[in-house]
């Protein structure tokens, strides 16, 4: 059995890992698109890497774009197969890919008005809006903890991963016909315990072979457990001390929802000051509404809190945006308030004209709830750069900037170990470690060495690595 690593080896996004069997299935696990990467990203983008007609399934672990984005354009080129996810996945990642379609449709125009200035070709969307209804219709949705026989020799099963709505490891098992038995698990992306809404990652099935993520494979979240109280203090400062507008860049998807149920029990306990909050992104409604579809699928003490307050995601002075020009009038308006918008790294969505209207006036404050990747525009803003390129123009940055880093998705190093710690470490023969940048996944190996683990493997774009 052979495994090669496209995408995600030095980077945290363009989730892409293929396996292929010794009788020729193959298997890919995720199609995700680059991200934050500047110049390069559509480049690398417009490249799969692999032959799409050669390839049999796609396991789905997540609905996230980084895990997903490119599956459109895996079928484009050919794919004919399956695209096997969760039933909640399914749900979302139709969302989303719409909406990338929608973001690529409209920003190829705006390149090729550049190109068109230098005398170069046009160049085509990545994908549109036709293409994702192709991919959608290749998707087949299979529950948590249901092993499904791909074929006689190959089987695999979905466990609940606590990332987001719907994520998944996935549990492969191999069988070679002569009755040896080899166990992959790609873990996706690993949720946080104890999360607000979602439920703890569940134990895997024991394997030989684990492809692990490790974005926060050097890091401890400050799990503080006044973070609500700081988003408080911030809100209070922003909008009641200074009267200015608290801008909240946020993930459409988990990150949005976390925020609005935070604000929702703030305001059940009479903590919240009297402000507007506005979530502007038709997406973020969308997703809200499949989170309210879906309520069975989060923790027991989320349950808990419905039977007091049967609406987590909608309260008295906040108002999902839809329309464009609503958006837009948002600007218009003087008092203090609350705008959550996407993207969370800021390089797309809404959030880029209301970050035009604020980002220059000290009275506003920018908040960071979220990773951002280095080059990303939320990456240079967390970082410091005191001015900054948002769509065309510069802009100097003297809105306060402040972060909670608290609202993660993804586990820290030791939620990691701990979500790893249901395996017998000397049965596992190696751990693969991708999905992080370089330096977190030569610590996140250090660390795993320290708790026996035997051999730990940061692989290489495109290594092509033979299995036993
Ligand atoms: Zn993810």
């Amino acid at each position: 059995m052979k495994l090669k690593f496209i995408g995600a080896t030095e980077t945290v996004t363009g989730s892409m890992h293929l396996i292929e069997t010794e009788n020729n299935f193959s298997i890919l696990l995720d199609c995700g698109l680059y991200q934050g990467l500047g110049q390069e990203t559509d480049i690398l983008n417009r490249h799969l890497n692999v032959n799409p007609s050669a390839i049999n399934v796609v396991l789905l672990s997540h609905a996230h774009i980084d895990h997903s984005g490119n599956l459109p354009l895996l079928v484009k080129q050919g794919f004919l197969g399956f695209i096997y996810c969760t039933p909640p996945t399914r749900k979302v990642v139709e969302l989303l890919l719409f909406d990338s379609a929608n973001i690529h449709e409209f920003d190829i125009e705006y390149i090729n008005k550049e190109r068109e200035l230098l005398n170069q070709k046009p160049l085509e969307p990545l994908y549109t809006y036709h293409d994702v209804e192709r991919c959608l219709k290749h998707l087949k949705t299979i529950p948590y903890n249901q092993e499904f026989q791909l074929n006689d020799q190959v089987s695999f099963t979905f466990t609940d991963v606590g990332h987001i709505l719907g994520s998944a490891a996935v549990n492969l098992k191999f069988n070679n016909g002569t009755g040896k038995l080899t166990r992959l698990t790609y873990t996706g992306d690993i949720g946080k315990y104890n999360d607000i809404i979602l439920k703890n990652p569940q134990p895997f099935p024991q394997a030989d072979y684990i492809i692990c993520e490790s974005t926060y494979g050097d890091r401890l979240h400050n799990n503080s457990p006044d973070s609500d109280l700081q988003l408080l203090n911030i809100i209070r400062k922003t909008c009641i001390e200074k009267k200015g507008k608290l801008i909240i860049p946020a993930f459409s998807l988990g990150r949005t929802q976390e925020l609005v149920f935070i604000l929702n029990k703030l305001k059940n306990k009479n903590m919240l000051p009297n402000i507007n909050i506005y979530v502007d992104s038709p997406l973020s409604a969308g997703i809200t509404n499949i989170m309210r579809e879906h309520i069975n699928c989060f923790n027991e003490s989320f349950n808990q809190y419905l039977s007091k307050d049967a609406d987590p995601f909608g309260f008295e002075n906040l108002k999902y945006i839809i329309d464009k020009e609503d958006s837009k009038a948002l600007n218009n308006q003087k008092e203090p308030c609350i705008i959550i918008a996407a993207s969370g790294m800021m390089d797309g969505g809404r959030i880029k004209h209301h970050l035009i209207h604020y980002i220059s006036d000290s009275k506003h404050t920018i908040l960071i709830v979220g990773y951002c990747t280095t080059n990303s525009l939320g990456g240079q803003i967390k970082n410091g750069k005191k001015n900054v390129k948002i769509l065309d123009e510069f802009y100097d940055v003297k809105a306060e900037i402040a972060t909670i880093d608290s609202y993660s998705a993804h586990a820290d190093y030791s939620e990691i170990i701990h979500f790893l710690s249901c395996q017998n470490k000397k049965k596992v023969k190696t751990i693969f470690l991708v999905h992080g940048d370089t330096n977190a996944k030569i610590i996140f190996k250090e660390k795993l060495i320290k708790e026996g683990f035997l051999d730990i493997v940061i692989p290489h774009k495109n290594k092509l690595i033979h299995l036993s």
